[in-house]
């Protein structure tokens, strides 16, 4: 087993295949979008899985492919077949803002991902537009019914922002009253691209999980899985759960066993590092695998201990946009 220097197994990569996105979400960049950069910048499909060939053989059994978003990158399908034959890797899934997803859910599945994470944050079609600066709300939504009806296990993203999508709390627990589908509401974190929105994170954890206890006094603690980054209640009767992701406070770094490759190739031990080596720079200067298998335990091996710790590391404050990390 793939240990780090806190003895936390490392099982599960989150690789960005994309920096480009056509949502605008306010949280997460500026309007005008970000400086995406120029293809030959990204890692290319090939050198992904040259890497996650040499992860599985390190210990890594889960992917999850995030951006940007993935369904922007061309031929991602053809991508996504090759990486699910990677001996090792029995567990691939993506996550997607939902926009162009619908065209693809046949050849998800033949794929072999069982596991979509979709972000929406709203329940509105004008608070959607406000939020995400693109009028895109109908075909998210169609997807997400679309997806239940498959047979995905989906998981819904909602970034909790004052002033933004607070009334949309409660509606969006609802629609696990019906539907076998988990909602995780999550806090806002300062990756925008600009910087905090906020001197104090209004909406954390414990207060989420008042609003939802105001409405739903019933609501159970439910076990959470052993690396689980929610917790995660049910709504007695209700067929799906919610969940809250406490990304700010920090609270589940100690069972944290996951590492993230950015599109540039980054690495990053911790979502709040500012990266710890770069894959892209180290294959296209000659490295060989079994060189960059020790470079990867290195990094393994130097892990902060949770996501404060990895903040003070940094360089710069937090204020990349999480469209350049995969969140
Ligand atoms: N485009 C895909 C999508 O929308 O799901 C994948 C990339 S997106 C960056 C991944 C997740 O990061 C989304 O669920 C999004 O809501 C979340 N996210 C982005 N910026 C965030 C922020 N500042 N705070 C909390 N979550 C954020």
């Amino acid at each position: 087993m793939l240990l780090d220097n806190h003895g936390r197994p490392l099982t599960y990569l989150r690789l960005a295949v994309t920096d480009r996105c056509n949502l605008r979400c306010f949280y997460c960049m500026p309007e005008e979008g970000i400086k995406y950069l120029p293809k030959s910048k990204l890692l290319s499909y090939e050198e992904m899985l040259r890497m996650v060939n040499i992860l599985a053989e390190m210990g890594i059994n889960k992917v999850r492919i995030t951006g940007g978003e993935p369904f922007v990158r061309n031929n991602l399908i053809d991508f996504l077949e090759k990486l699910a034959e990677i001996e090792g890797i029995n567990d691939l899934s993506i996550t997607t803002n939902g926009v162009f997803t619908g065209d693809y859910i046949k050849q998800m599945k033949s794929i072999g991902i069982r596991s979509v994470n979709l972000s929406l944050d709203t329940l509105d079609k004008n608070r959607f537009y406000k939020i995400t600066r693109r009028d895109e709300f109908d075909k998210v939504y169609e997807t997400l019914f679309r997806l239940i009806d498959e047979g995905f296990e989906v998981k819904v993203n909602a970034v909790v922002m004052e002033g933004k999508n607070i009334e949309d709390l409660i509606p969006l627990a609802e629609l696990t009253r019906n539907n076998n589908v988990s909602v995780r509401f999550i806090e806002e974190m300062p990756f925008n691209g600009e910087g905090a929105h906020y001197a104090r994170l209004e909406w954390d954890m414990l207060r989420i999980l008042e609003e939802l206890n105001l409405h739903f006094p019933d609501l159970q603690k439910l076990q959470d899985g052993p690396y689980s980054t929610s917790y995660n209640y049910q709504i007695p009767g209700y067929q799906g759960n919610v969940g809250i992701i406490a990304a700010f406070s920090r609270t589940f770094c100690g069972t944290c066993n996951r590492i993230r490759v950015t599109a540039t190739g980054e690495l990053k031990t911790c979502l709040y590092d500012d990266g710890v080596l770069n894959v892209r720079d180290l294959m296209r200067g000659g490295v060989s695998d079994e060189e960059l298998k020790s470079e990867f335990m290195k990094a393994f091996r130097n892990r902060a201990k949770d996501g404060f710790e990895a903040e003070s590391n940094r360089k710069n404050i937090v204020k990349e946009s999480m469209t350049t990390i995969g969140g």
